[in-house]
């Protein structure tokens, strides 16, 4: 059987560790070498309660369930049912 060996995304070379990532709420995982790991975490820093969760430029801002403030769609669904909620596009930026 083929071994698999994980690759960093960035370079190529051989990935020493998966990372998990949060964009827009959502988790991505990337595999990176020694290298690109120290280049990516060199500007990063631990999260802390109470902060603002960072916000990623250009992402629309996060809010709860149900129709926005000043809506004019006070429509409901034709079938009765909540329409399900649309996944926001992601935009990877490097
Ligand atoms: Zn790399």
């Amino acid at each position: 059987m083929e071994k698999l060996t994980l690759v960093c995304d960035l370079c190529g070379r051989p990935a020493v560790r998966s990372v998990t990532l949060k964009v827009d709420g959502r988790n991505r995982l990337i595999d990176l070498c020694d290298s690109d790991t120290r280049m990516l975490t060199k500007n990063s820093r631990a999260p802390r309660r109470g902060r603002k969760a960072a916000t990623v430029i250009g992402a629309p801002a996060r809010r709860g369930p149900g129709r926005p403030k000043g809506s004019k769609n006070t429509k409901k669904a034709a079938n009765g049912r909540r329409k399900k909620r649309r996944v926001a596009k992601t935009s990877a930026s490097a």
